[in-house]
Order: structure tokens, then C-alpha cells, then sequence
């Protein structure tokens, strides 16, 4: 930028400036958020394709930001993950999700699986275990209602470890489902080895589903796979009827979408699931 003029340096100067200035508001704050109070988590559906009914909800986090207003995960969730915070925040996270499935059970809502997002730290560092022996304890919840999602480029980044992990969660009856799946480096022959309960179709190929055919292709080949593996699987970023009903033609068995529902919070969920077992 420099080479092309005082004024091109400037504007981008400003623009570093801008960014730099939002990570040092995010950043410094971030340690005192859990303490205040500042995160919230967001419910968004996941409904059975064929029935519409919902049958479980994935956790999402939000940050109430005292200058920023509403943040996002991705603007906060790498640096958690550099500074460390992301263990006490997934910590904060794990038993949230808990207390709701706890609760569900008094509201008539005891059918419904909840979905929490786990970081790479979280699944390869030591106290996830003991965290959710202590939580399934307190609790007396249905660990088969509990599903993590370790997305497939963290699982990837130690392979073994994961298969591990995954290993343990089975045993304690834990689901668990490989997010983002179809846009890291692992091959197929991945679900043998970490043997998950679930797939969760990257976004990305939902999105051009109808027109681009090579996704289509994937799509279909990925299920088919998966289903002869005795895996589920559920598609993410459905946003139209024609998505949802070409994914049905191919047996997807799940979705979740703003063509359902957006992340919500916890109470406006609670009225849709309630408001769906009366259809
Ligand atoms: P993700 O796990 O892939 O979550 C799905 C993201 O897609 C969410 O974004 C959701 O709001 C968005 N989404 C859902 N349906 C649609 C749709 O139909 N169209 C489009 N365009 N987007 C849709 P969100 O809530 O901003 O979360 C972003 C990412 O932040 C998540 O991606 C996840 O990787 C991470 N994240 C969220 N909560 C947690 C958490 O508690 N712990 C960790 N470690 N990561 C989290
Ligand atoms: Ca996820
Ligand atoms: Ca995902
Ligand atoms: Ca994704």
C-alpha cells in the first residue's frame, strides 16, 4: 500500500486502525464478560426433515458487549481461543447447556437434544471429561440428549486424541456430531475411525445445492456414505423449500436453517418447541 501513495497508506492506515481498535475493545473486555454476565446463549432448531417436527436445538453464543452492542462468535471466539478464555467460557458453556436439558424435563420438553460447539482446546485438553462427569452427576439429564459438536478441522488437528475423546463420550452415552463436515482435509475413511453419532453437512455445500452440480453430488454422495456407516445426518444452512425438499429426496434425516428457524433465545425457543408438539 505504501508504494502507491500517501493517500492509499492513509486509508489503510484508518482501516488497520478501525480493526485493531474493535480487537482491543473485544479483547480487553473479555476476561470480565464471564464475570459480568455479558454472554447469552442463542437456541436455533433442528428439525426432522420428514415430519418438521423439532427434535433438538444447537446452543449458539452471543456476547452483549457494553460499547459494541450484539457480537458475534466469529469476532470473539478466535481471540478467546488465543487468550486461553475459551476454556472457562466453554466451562460456562457445557453447564448452561446442562441446566437447560434439566429443565426442559419439567416443561414437558424432555424429548428435545441440545447441541453445544466445542473448541479445539476444549477437545484436547484435560478437563472436558471431569466437567461433564461432575454435570451428568449433579444433574441425573440423559446424556444421549447431550450432543458436542467438534467441528472436522479441530478433530483433524490430532487425529488419535479425537478418536479417544470420541471414544469416551460414547462410553458415557454422549452424542456426538462432526460439524462443518466436508471442508477440512480429512478423507471419508475419518468416520471410521472417530465413529460419530452424526455428520452435520457444511453449509457451504447447502448453499448452491440447486445449481451447482458438483455439490449436489457431494451432498448425495456424503449421505449415502454416511447412512451405509450407520451415521446421521443433518444439513446446516437450509434456507429455502427447494433446499430442504432436494435433501429430503436424498434421505437427509435432519436440518437446520433460517428457513426453520434463526437462533432464538432460550424462551422464544422454548415457545417453539412447545408450539410444534401441539401441530
Ligand atoms: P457453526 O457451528 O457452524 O454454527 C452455525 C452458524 O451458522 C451460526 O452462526 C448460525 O447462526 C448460522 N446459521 C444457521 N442457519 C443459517 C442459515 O440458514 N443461513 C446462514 N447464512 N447462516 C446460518 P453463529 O451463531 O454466528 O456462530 C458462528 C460460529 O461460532 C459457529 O459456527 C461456531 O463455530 C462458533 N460458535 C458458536 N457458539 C460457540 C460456542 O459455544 N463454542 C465454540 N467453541 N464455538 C461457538
Ligand atoms: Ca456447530
Ligand atoms: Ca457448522
Ligand atoms: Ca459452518
Amino acid at each position: 500500500a505504501k508504494s502507491r501513495g500517501r493517500g492509499n497508506f492513509q486509508f489503510f492506515s484508518a482501516e488497520m486502525n478501525a480493526a485493531t481498535h474493535e480487537r482491543l475493545l473485544l479483547e480487553n473486555r473479555l476476561w470480565q464478560a464471564l464475570e459480568q454476565n455479558e454472554f447469552e446463549l442463542y437456541l436455533q432448531a433442528q428439525v426432522d426433515l420428514r415430519s418438521g417436527a423439532i427434535i433438538g436445538a444447537e446452543a449458539l453464543l452471543r456476547w452483549h458487549h457494553p460499547q459494541l452492542g450484539m457480537v458475534g462468535p466469529d469476532r470473539f471466539i478466535p481471540i478467546a481461543e488465543e487468550s486461553g478464555l475459551i476454556l472457562p467460557l466453554g466451562d460456562w458453556v457445557l453447564q448452561r447447556v446442562v441446566e437447560l436439558l434439566d429443565r426442559w424435563r419439567g416443561l414437558g420438553l424432555g424429548h428435545l437434544r441440545l447441541a453445544a460447539n466445542l473448541s479445539a482446546r476444549q477437545c484436547h485438553g484435560t478437563s472436558l471429561l471431569p466437567q461433564l462427569d461432575r454435570l451428568l452427576g449433579q444433574t441425573g439429564i440423559d446424556p444421549a440428549l447431550l450432543e458436542l459438536e467438534i467441528t472436522e478441522s479441530a478433530a483433524m488437528q490430532d487425529p488419535e486424541r479425537s478418536r479417544e475423546l470420541l471414544q469416551q463420550l460414547r462410553a458415557r452415552g454422549i452424542k456426538v456430531a462432526i460439524d462443518d463436515f466436508g471442508t477440512g482435509y480429512s478423507s471419508l475413511s475419518y468416520l471410521k475411525l472417530f465413529e460419530p453419532d452424526r455428520i452435520k453437512i457444511d453449509r457451504g455445500f447447502v448453499k448452491d445445492i440447486e445449481t451447482d452440480p458438483n455439490d449436489a453430488v457431494i451432498v448425495t454422495a456424503t449421505i449415502g456414505l454416511a447412512h451405509a456407516l450407520g451415521l446421521e445426518v443433518i444439513a446446516e444452512g437450509v434456507e429455502t423449500q427447494a433446499q430442504a425438499d432436494f435433501l429430503r429426496s436424498k434421505h437427509c434425516d435432519e436440518g437446520q436453517g433460517y428457513l426453520f428457524a434463526r437462533p432464538v433465545t432460550v424462551a422464544q425457543f422454548e415457545a417453539l418447541a412447545a408450539a410444534s408438539l401441539n401441530e
